[in-house]
């Protein structure tokens, strides 16, 4: 096991429990080194189920929230995939160890110049940008899929305008204590949504999110 205290491979077992089906998810999960993204001495808990800091009063997502997002997005191989909240640059190599091609939001300079190092280091190829992701990254669009990684007060117009068809955005509602995940697929000018209840993310602050 090392310096962590448990270990990638218990984190997969852990994620299958807790009923992650998709394969592709936990195979770049097995892939990509946690403890990379997290600074000391935090990194030895790296693969604990659990959300941990990274500065700047914001967190890591826990993996079984990471794993539950990305198998949410449904993305088609190769597809571009947006995130919101670049945070540690962890989702961001999940993604990109998926093959998707990865663009990246972060409104922190200090964390997403401490992420660009992390995704560099690993030679990930993922475009980032600092600024307020809730107006999106429109140079780019029509994205297949949108994943916000912290908690609204309600769904953003851009990030909807910025989907293709049939595309996903996947995003944590609510108020600042409770979130509810949606899951809004893009029907030409609307959209279906889908609600899964009980998540705890870091406010989106933003023109289009808390003030
Ligand atoms: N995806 C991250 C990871 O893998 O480490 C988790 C990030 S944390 C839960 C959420 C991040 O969203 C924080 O780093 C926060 O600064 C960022 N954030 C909040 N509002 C934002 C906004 N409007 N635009 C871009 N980033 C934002």
């Amino acid at each position: 096991m090392g310096i962590l205290d448990t270990s990638r491979e218990e984190m997969i077992q852990l994620l299958r429990e807790r009923g992650i089906t998709d394969e592709q998810v936990l195979r770049s999960m097995n892939t990509v080194p946690r403890e990379r993204f997290i600074p000391e001495p935090f990194d030895k808990r790296a693969y604990e189920d659990s959300a941990l800091p990274i500065g700047r009063g914001q967190t890591i997502s826990q993996p079984y929230t990471v794993a539950f997002m990305t198998q949410a997005l449904q993305a088609p191989a190769g597809g571009k995939v947006l995130e919101i909240g670049t945070g540690s640059g962890y989702q961001a190599a999940v993604l990109a160890e998926m093959g998707f091609r990865v663009f990246s939001i972060e409104r922190e300079p200090e964390l997403l110049s401490f992420a660009r190092r992390k995704i560099d280091s690993l030679g990930y190829r993922i475009a980032t940008k600092g600024g307020d992701g809730t107006v999106g990254w429109s140079e780019y669009a029509p994205y297949s899929a949108i994943v916000v990684t912290a908690g609204a007060p309600g769904i953003p117009d851009p990030l909807l305008d910025q989907l293709e068809d049939g595309g996903r955005l996947v995003i944590p509602v609510g108020n600042l204590d409770v979130q509810t995940i949606m899951i809004c697929t893009r029907r030409g000018d609307s959209h279906e949504t889908e609600e899964v209840v009980g998540f705890k993310f870091v406010p989106l602050i933003g023109k289009k999110g808390w003030k």
